[in-house]
């Protein structure tokens, strides 16, 4: 029997994130994660604080940014990998009204770091700007496949990570230990995504699944560094590539890739770029989202071994580091976590 402190189902970047926390700390863990439907691997990378549709703060968006890029930076240095970098995002405008609104926006106190304060244009770009573009500053794109490699093979050779589905049945739940197979834990989290639906011990329904989409571009002529959003994010990924989208396809519970969702995406895509491009990849993934917005974290009130983290919706990679956080200091250190967040907040 190997004894742990953790098991840790999911390996995503919520799983990722609670992981750099407990080594951090030096408690000792196995992660349990078959990465078949993974959102982090799909997402577009890209730490972003501001709502670009109203031109406001994301909830909290400070204290999770603050939080957020030294625990990355660390990460790295651990792993002797690189998986982030700063990056502007250009907002580009359809019109002299939104001009206006984010103009109004980059002077309000919240807002002023992350807005530039200048409409800037430029008629030398392969993209059309004719309405200009604003720039959103302390931005980040984080590569997630490569942080998510790194991170697994650093674990695998230290027999921390397992490569395999968890199934829920063979889960022993004592007093004080938790046993999965060989595993002896005292605590077990699970940060499955979306797949938490199939996990009988999820005491509530309240996460749900969006699905999106993005296609990946092959365009040469498209000389872009900064991460540009239209209508939808172009992300430049190197080697003349650039992943698009993503898609908010409602009401479509598969994970499939779509015609529709591809023409959408091209579509858009015409609509600001001079040059021609090839589509070259497409991928879906489901966002764990919460009516409410918020994450999902906590533990059961009848078995306080057993904890999720959750709901991180369509800004994952902004909030899960500050969160993980928050569950641990809870687990370890008996701080209670915001009630915003608070798992207990389904219970009524
Ligand atoms: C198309 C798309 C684009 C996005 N773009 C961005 C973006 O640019 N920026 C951003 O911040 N966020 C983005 N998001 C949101 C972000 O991806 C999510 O908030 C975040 O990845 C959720 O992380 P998670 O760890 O909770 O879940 P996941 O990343 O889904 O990880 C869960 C892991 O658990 C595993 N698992 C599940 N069940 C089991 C089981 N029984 N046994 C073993 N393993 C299991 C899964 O296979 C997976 O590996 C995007 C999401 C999508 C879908």
């Amino acid at each position: 029997m190997k004894k742990v402190d953790y098991i840790i189902v999911g390996f995503g970047i919520a799983g990722v994130s609670l992981s750099g926390q407990l080594l951090r700390r030096g408690n000792n863990f196995v992660v349990v994660d078959h990465p078949r439907h993974s959102a982090t691997r799909t997402a577009g990378g890209v730490v972003n604080p501001v709502v670009l549709k109203g031109f406001t703060a994301a909830w909290n968006a400070k204290e999770f940014l603050s939080y957020a890029t030294p625990f990355y930076s660390e990460l790295e240095k651990h792993l002797s990998s690189k998986f982030i970098n700063e990056v502007d995002i250009l907002r580009v405008f359809s019109s002299y009204e939104e001009q206006n609104q984010w103009l109004v926006a980059s002077d309000k106190r919240e807002l002023s770091t992350f807005l530039s304060s200048k409409i800037y244009s430029d008629h030398t770009t392969n993209w059309i700007n004719n309405y200009g573009y604003g720039k959103v500053h302390q931005a980040y794109q984080i590569d997630t496949k490569q942080l998510l490699r790194d991170f697994a093979l650093h674990l695998s050779k230290i027999e921390q990570y397992r490569s395999e589905v968890f199934n829920y049945d063979d889960l022993e739940i004592g007093d004080n230990e938790i046993r999965y197979g060989n595993l002896s834990a005292r605590k077990i989290i699970f940060a499955e995504g979306a797949s938490v639906l199939s996990n009988p011990f999820f005491p509530t329904d309240a996460v749900l699944p969006k699905k999106g989409e993005y296609i990946t571009i092959h365009a040469p002529g498209l000389q872009l560094k900064s991460v540009l959003k239209g209508p939808f994010f172009v992300i430049p990924m190197g080697k003349d590539q650039f992943k698009v989208g993503a898609t908010f396809a409602h009401g479509d519970d598969t994970l499939e890739i779509t015609d529709k969702g591809r023409s959408q995406l091209v579509l858009g895509l015409q609509k600001i770029l001079h040059i021609p491009f090839e589509v070259i990849d497409q991928e879906a993934g489901f966002r764990p989202t919460v009516k409410d917005r918020k994450p999902i974290v906590g533990n059961l009130p009848e078995n306080e071994n057993i904890y999720f983290l959750n709901g991180l919706g369509t800004r994952g990679l902004l909030m899960a580091p500050l969160i993980a956080k928050w569950l641990l200091d809870y687990s370890e250190e008996q701080i209670e976590i915001l009630d915003e967040v608070n798992l207990k907040r389904f219970f009524t």
